[in-house]
């Protein structure tokens, strides 16, 4: 057998690199559209932005899935790259105690079993 990239996954590597595309666009739109009709003042710290510091200024989504971008931006705040990055700074802290949680599911759900195998090679060995 020739060993050779299958044409499988270099299909998958454009499919990835157009899902990227198609995300990065998402995102540009649904600022520049957050920018048209929310007032470019920051909703935590209340600083104001003008044309030229605009980039500071970021487009955070409230339940935190950016996929939900309704145009009337009831979803959206904006946050200035500061506030934007406190808000996510609290978002992970959270996530990582949960995950560890689940860490911990994992490893007992996992062992449980061996032990059982354990004990089931013990009684065959008898
Ligand atoms: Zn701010
Ligand atoms: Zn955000």
């Amino acid at each position: 057998m020739p060993s050779r990239k299958t044409p499988d996954s270099s299909k998958l590597d454009r499919i990835v690199a157009e899902a990227k595309k198609a995300q990065q666009e998402r995102a540009h739109s649904y600022r520049e559209q957050a920018l048209k009709i929310l007032p470019w003042i920051c909703g935590r710290c209340a600083r104001e932005f003008g044309r030229e510091r605009l980039r500071e200024l970021t487009v955070h989504h409230k339940d935190g899935n950016h996929d939900n971008n309704p145009p009337d931006g009831s979803n959206w705040e904006r946050l200035c790259v500061y506030c934007n990055d406190n808000e996510h700074a609290r978002d992970e802290d959270s996530k990582a105690g949960s995950s560890r949680e689940k860490e911990k599911e994992k490893s007992t759900a996992t062992h449980k079993p061996l032990e059982k195998l354990g004990e089931l090679l013990k009684k065959k060995n008898r």
